[in-house]
């Protein structure tokens, strides 16, 4: 049943391709311009839609730590999100607002399992993505992962590396715009997929780069890299003509600065290469994002791992515009085996905060690491 409200009561508005809906201050939701709803709140309890229309409830855990819970049952809220839209619509004259109160107000759940038919139409499985690019529009140049053979890694295990030739991508593109359709303006920013896009040639590269900033009026391009592949495939002149075509910051799963915990996890990165990567990338205007292993190499590793990777991370010479990423290892079933043989001792959650503070401690104090250091964790991607 909608319920009729007092226009003060109902505040309604659209910023930056956002439509935000909230009655009395304690009850909120938010849609993109297509009516996808993208988060409910109602009091102190927060909820999220994911693109593949599962809901979490979000909580904060001291200053940083973010929990997640998946809502079995999300379809009660996501109905009362566009209740409160249809409200919201009864009581609101801007005209403007109105447009976007009238799109989202005319959506139903149904509806939205039908977009997720139709985003699966358009990719392999999206895996992943860093978390400040959640709102991203995600183009799939190329699926999988060239290497694919990490102990901790599961993520492309579904798929053999593949990509798209110039004609498809343009394709895939035009594709993903009339999908998102209005929804682009709240996905300004464009994520290259999946792991490895900067493993196909520069001329491909160059290529897409430039099919993007015509379909989607030069968006800021982020992509993964990775410190062993990469650098082979591109050189410091090709990633200063994609950062001229767009590529803003491209994302390195250093994990750790410790060459024996690397080999645990079986990336084969020789260190000194990455760092002269990183620094080769910096030095054409490429901005980094890199991610660190927390609880990676285990008990016997504890020190060695803390230490020696914000070693690495300061040679890195990080600063405005780079980010570096805390994440938790979740271990896989390689990685559990290679810890009981190789007696490492697995970190259970506390202890994995405890090394997340370590690290944040170090990275301020000793080793002055002038960016954002920022623990997350691959739980709370909610891609999936
Ligand atoms: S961690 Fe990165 S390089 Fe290793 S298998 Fe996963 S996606 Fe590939």
């Amino acid at each position: 049943m909608t319920m009729t409200y007092a226009a003060s009561e109902v505040i309604s508005k659209v910023s930056n391709g956002v439509l935000a809906v909230s009655l009395d201050g304690v009850e909120m939701a938010s849609f993109d311009l297509e009516g996808r709803v993208l988060y409910y709140v109602i009091g102190s309890l927060i909820y999220r839609r994911s693109i593949y229309n599962h809901v979490y409830r979000l909580e904060s855990r001291g200053k940083e730590e973010r929990i997640v819970q998946k809502i079995e049952n999300p379809s009660p809220l996501i109905e009362r999100a566009y209740e409160l839209a249809g409200e919201a619509l009864e009581v609101t004259n801007d005209s403007s607002v109105r447009n976007a109160l009238q799109v989202a107000a005319g959506r139903t759940t149904s509806w939205l399992c039908e977009d997720v038919r139709k985003l699966n139409s358009l990719y392999s499985r999206i895996s992943i993505v860093p978390p400040d690019l959640y709102f991203s529009t995600y183009l799939q140049l190329t699926t999988g992962c060239t290497w694919n053979l990490c102990t901790f890694c599961t993520l492309y295990k579904d798929r053999t590396f593949s990509i798209k030739s110039r004609e498809q991508f343009s394709q895939h593109i035009r594709a993903v715009k009339g999908y998102l359709g209005k929804g682009l303006d709240a996905r300004r920013r464009v994520f290259l997929g999946d792991a490895n896009a900067m493993d196909v040639s520069q001329k491909l590269l160059r290529q897409a780069l430039l099919n993007i900033g015509q379909e989607l009026e030069d968006p800021p391009v982020y992509s993964f890299i990775d410190g062993f592949t990469t650098p082979k495939n591109l050189t410091r002149m090709d990633f200063g003509e994609l950062h001229d075509l767009g590529l803003e910051r491209v994302y390195l799963g250093l994990e750790s600065g410790n060459p024996e915990v690397l080999k645990i996890l079986n990336k084969p990165m020789h260190l000194p290469e990455a760092k002269e990567f990183v620094n080769q990338l910096k030095s054409v205007g490429v901005k980094l994002g890199v991610i660190i292993l927390i609880g990676a190499g285990g008990h016997k590793y504890w020190q060695d791992h803390v230490s020696m990777t914000c070693s690495a991370l300061e040679e890195m010479n990080l600063g405005q515009g780079d980010i570096v990423y805390l994440s938790p290892l979740v271990e896989t079933e390689t990685y559990n085996k290679l810890t009981e043989s190789l007696h490492l001792g697995t970190l259970h959650d506390k202890q994995k905060e405890k090394q997340t503070q370590e690290f944040l401690d170090q990275l301020k104090e000793t080793h002055r690491i002038n960016c954002p250091v920022v623990p997350y964790s691959i739980r709370e991607s909610f891609l999936s």
